[in-house]
């Protein structure tokens, strides 16, 4: 067993804090989850704390973290084999990562939540039992690391049973709970929480327990010190039957215990003038070879390589939420105007899969799309596009639009979540006040899609120099992770100031 030094950038101010999540980028991603975990901690460890993530030792994940080695061998109780803690470093930084190996577990290739045949790990309810006892365990200094969190900073339903086990403790850490997609839960029946050796007690109203089954989520809600989510309008959102999933009344008892933190960038992953993975740096100041991008573009996703196009962009999961199907929708009015042309990149749902690839192969010159995730891809679809397409129903936060304003791409959205906070509608009044970033509509139907993307068509028609304007001031925006992390630090220091008082234990 290895006793962990401070590292010298924790000044005497600094705080500890240990991150909890399923996925941080470039380890494994499967969604902004993982843009999220990369990005938060390397700015908290820059503003002088002392953060360090914690894992599941997914084989990628091994891989891909630097000088790994094992730390400790842990016992957990009611688990056969035995868990390893491994420690790396995060890819590109000093950020210290743990990962949990435990045989079987934790080491299957792909997708970490989904098998080959794209459903549900059977076992995902242990998988991620486990992963929490393991943190709480190290969460605590009970592994012989000689290191305790002032904080734990748990994110979405795969890490809920870590403050709840944490709330547990007379003496503990604080806790502070990320909500990123209220819309994935965690939710599994009696009989599985009757297999996962969890205190009993946890089987409560006012714990796990959420209409007869048990959701690790709500754990995480109602047993952290704070909760946040990922933007302010998502925030109240989420307090409303609409976005609540049932569990709107619990997070409007929050009060203000719930709040909304705009999620940061990684502003050295995405910058049009050092990105590796554009064929054309571009910044502010030559903002006009950005269309040398869309050329590239054009070519790779064989487009007909048109200098007058207007080229729309998406990338995403293709599910419900992302609207793909109102992209698809509005298809016969867009390739109405027949400089218009589209290239979207994705996977997930199959009926839209199959839509998608119709569409290419029906219209191959005005319609692109790879079936699959590829991130160089995703870079230059941000720096060929004109405009980002991104009419989601719900958004919680939403990474591609600040991605779009960063690369002089303009976003039109669905007025919802952090697509609302985010993006400025080019309404003449914004226009001339020099605020609009983009095209926002206010409802999720493929007219009201349509006709936000055909003001967008005749504004970059008919008033280039206003076209100009709008993608300079997406570009001046800072949504870098700086502010967002001060935000945080404010509400770590709240949480520890205040913990809450757990009723029934
Ligand atoms: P969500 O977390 O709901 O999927 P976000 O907008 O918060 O949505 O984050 C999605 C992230 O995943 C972005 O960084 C986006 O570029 C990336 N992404 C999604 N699908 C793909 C894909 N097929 N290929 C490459 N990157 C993708």
């Amino acid at each position: 067993m290895v006793q962990e030094t401070q590292p010298p950038f924790a000044h005497s101010g600094g705080r500890k804090i240990l991150f909890a999540t399923s996925e941080a980028q470039p380890l494994i991603k499967t969604g902004g989850l993982a843009d999220v975990s990369s990005g938060l901690p390397e700015a908290l460890r820059q503003l002088g704390h002392d953060v360090r993530m914690i894992l599941p030792a997914y084989p990628q994940a091994v891989e891909r973290a630097r000088e790994v080695h094992t730390l400790a061998n842990v016992r957990i109780p009611g688990h056969a084999g035995h868990c390893l803690l491994l420690r790396g470093l995060m890819p590109g930084s000093e950020v210290p990562v743990y990962l949990v190996h435990a045989a079987g577990i934790f080491d299957r290739a792909g997708n970490p939540y989904t098998g080959h045949d794209g459903h549900d790990w059977p076992d995902n309810a242990y998988r991620y039992a486990l992963f929490c006892k393991l943190a709480t365990q190290v969460a605590l200094d009970r592994v012989g690391l000689a290191w305790r969190p002032d904080l734990v900073h748990a994110n979405d339903w795969q890490t809920g049973l870590l403050p709840a086990l944490l709330a547990l403790e007379p003496y503990r850490p604080a806790t502070l709970f990320t909500i990123h997609n209220l819309a994935y839960q965690g939710v599994f029946d009696r009989h599985t929480f009757d297999s996962l050796g969890l205190p009993k007690r946890l089987w409560s109203v006012d714990g796990l327990e959420f209409h007869n089954r048990v959701s690790f989520i709500k754990g995480g809600i109602a047993l952290s010190d704070w909760v946040t989510t990922v933007s302010p309008t998502y925030a109240r959102e989420i307090c409303s039957p609409a976005l609540g999933y049932g569990l709107e009344g619990l997070l409007r008892h929050c009060g203000q215990r719930l709040t909304g933190v705009l999620n940061g960038i990684d502003y050295a992953t995405w910058d049009p003038a050092s990105d590796p993975n554009i064929p054309q740096h571009y910044d502010t100041q030559s903002l006009d070879l950005k269309v040398r991008n869309r050329a590239a573009l054009q070519r790779e996703m064989g487009l007909a390589e048109r200098e007058d196009a207007l080229l729309l962009g998406h990338v995403g999961r293709l599910v419900e939420q992302k609207g793909v199907d109102l992209i698809l929708s509005m298809l016969p009015s867009l390739l109405n105007c027949e400089h218009v042309q589209l290239v979207m990149l994705g996977s997930g749902h199959p009926g839209l899969e199959c839509r998608l690839r119709e569409a290419t192969a029906r219209y191959p010159d005005r319609v692109a799309a790879r079936i699959g995730y590829d991130e160089g891809l995703s870079h230059r679809i941000e720096a060929g596009s004109d405009c980002f397409l991104m009419p989601s129903r719900f958004e919680p936060c939403g990474l591609n639009q600040l991605y779009s304003l960063r690369y002089g791409t303009i976003p039109i959205v669905h007025r919802t979540g952090g697509l609302a906070d985010t993006v400025v509608d080019a309404s003449p009044t914004n226009l001339m006040r020099g605020t609009a970033t983009g095209f926002v509509f206010d409802y999720p139907d493929a007219g009201k899609l349509w006709y936000a993307t055909s003001r967008a068509i005749n504004l970059a028609r008919i008033r280039s120099m206003w076209w100009r304007k709008l993608a300079l001031t997406g570009m001046a925006q800072d949504f870098s992770w700086t502010s967002s992390a001060h935000h945080y630090l404010d509400l770590y220091e709240g949480a520890i100031a205040a913990p809450i008082a757990i009723p029934f234990f």
